[in-house]
């Protein structure tokens, strides 16, 4: 009898909505738009994410307005599913929203994991994809969501007995290029955010973790476009993207970047497909 081949389905693990388009949209566009099944995990609804109030007139809460923004987005990029884990955003490091019992930052790693195993279990990913180990800008959801990913990926192991876990690689060589270009503009490259609480001169200092997997977007860059501009409450502040990010983009082209965790690489392991065995 012939063996029927499973459909390919990656399992995209993230903390907050916006972490999916604006961290790696144009993969999660590439493989959707290739008949791949991609499935988001969202820990939180975001609701220690600053809004104008403009954006609140349409919704009750900042959760209900982050999560109508995730839904605009997931239709972009042609998610096949959103599950919310319902923690708490934790805002960034030494805020209040740190101390909320609720927050994702305070739930206990191993309970994390559990609630993404039993999804692993369910969906059996051939691809699971988190935060890098600093969580991109130490936010402590991404740190977090990061450790119960791996923990539970682990766990799941009679579940996804050759699965593939990454982690998203920041490249340095083009922030320090953004740092570059915002003091070049006049900007501050020491707070940026809507809050202005991101230090991007520290996260060049922060080690690089190997390129394994490149995916170039171009293909569907306009669905990442698209699905960035869901998100419209965040966007505001973020490191003036019309101007900078435009030339960025020319230059460097359209592409992310992943870390491949398990399993082990030898070295020099390069790849353009995340799937690749
Ligand atoms: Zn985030």
């Amino acid at each position: 009898m012939a063996r029927v081949r499973e459909k390919k389905t990656m399992l995209v693990v993230l903390a907050h909505p916006d972490d999916e388009s604006f961290g790696m949209g144009g993969t999660i566009a590439y493989y959707a738009a290739k008949g791949v099944a991609v499935h988001l995990l969202c820990a939180t609804r975001g609701e220690a994410g600053t809004v104008e109030s403009q954006f609140l007139k349409k919704h009750k809460t900042i959760a209900k307005l982050r999560e109508a923004e995730l839904s605009c987005a997931a239709k972009a990029l042609g998610l096949a599913s959103v599950i919310y884990l319902g923690y708490r955003d934790s805002g960034m490091a030494g805020s209040a929203d740190n101390r909320n019992p609720a927050s994702l930052f305070r739930a206990p790693v191993d309970k994390v994991a559990e609630k993404i195993v039993r999804h692993i279990r369910r969906l059996r990913p051939q691809v699971v994809v988190t935060f890098d180990p600093v969580g991109g800008y130490h936010h402590p959801d991404h740190i977090a969501i990061h450790k119960a990913t791996v923990r539970a990926f682990s766990s799941a192991k009679a579940f996804n007995h050759g699965s593939q876990l990454y982690h998203t690689a920041l490249n340095r060589r083009r922030l320090r290029w953004i740092v570059f270009m915002m003091r070049l503009s006049g900007k501050d490259p020491t707070q940026v955010g809507r809050n202005k609480d991101i230090d991007l001169t520290a996260l060049t200092r922060d080690k690089d973790t190997p390129a394994h997997v490149t995916i170039n977007y171009r293909s569907v860059r306009a669905r990442k476009e698209q699905a960035d501009a869901c998100h419209a409450s965040q966007l505001e502040g973020r490191f003036t993207r019309v101007t900078l990010m435009d030339i960025y983009w020319r230059i460097f082209g359209r592409s992310d970047t992943f870390t491949r965790m398990v399993p082990a690489t030898t070295n020099g392991y390069h790849s353009t497909d995340l799937f690749a065995a």
